[in-house]
């Protein structure tokens, strides 16, 4: 299990009011920063040694990782709801898709019957029939609590 969310940088316990949005492995204790706060990462298809099946695959998430590179930043932030704000950004840029997720459930606006489903990090996560914009339905019900949070992934 892993334990996500914003953790103010400490220098011997003391806090510097600078904050990244982290992630905790619960079973060795190692904490760092993930989304646009790890700062940029230069990754290739290669160095990442891909199986040759799953070549397509990376290349396009390389791509669409390179598309937001200046957004990657070591700065920090000045408190947790702006580390969380970056992570909520993070994933809106790169880690939502949108598929059929059987069987048809009430979209989330309109409650229209629908198979559509968007996933955040490959979850299922909200039911949204194709009338709708994805991008302004993000923006509006897409919430990173300031607050450590656990995840199954
Ligand atoms: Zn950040
Ligand atoms: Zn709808």
């Amino acid at each position: 299990m892993n334990l996500r969310g914003p953790r103010e940088r400490l220098n011997d316990k003391i806090g510097l009011g600078i904050w990244d949005y982290t992630n905790e492995e619960e079973e060795t204790g190692k904490v760092y920063p993930i989304g646009y706060c790890m700062g940029w990462i230069e990754f290739s298809a290669s160095n990442l040694k891909v199986k040759p099946d799953d070549l397509p695959v990376v290349k396009q998430e390389l791509e669409l990782r390179k598309k937001h590179k200046d957004k990657y930043h070591t700065h920090g932030h000045k408190d947790a709801k702006e580390a969380a704000d970056c992570f909520r950004r993070y994933l809106i840029d790169n880690e939502i898709s949108v598929g059929e997720y059987p069987p048809d459930a009430p979209c989330h606006e309109c409650n229209l019957e629908t198979c559509r489903m968007v996933f955040v990090c490959s979850w299922p996560y909200f039911r949204l029939c194709d009338k709708h914009s994805l991008g302004l339905f993000l923006e509006k019900n897409l919430v990173i609590d300031p607050v450590i949070w656990s995840s199954i992934t």
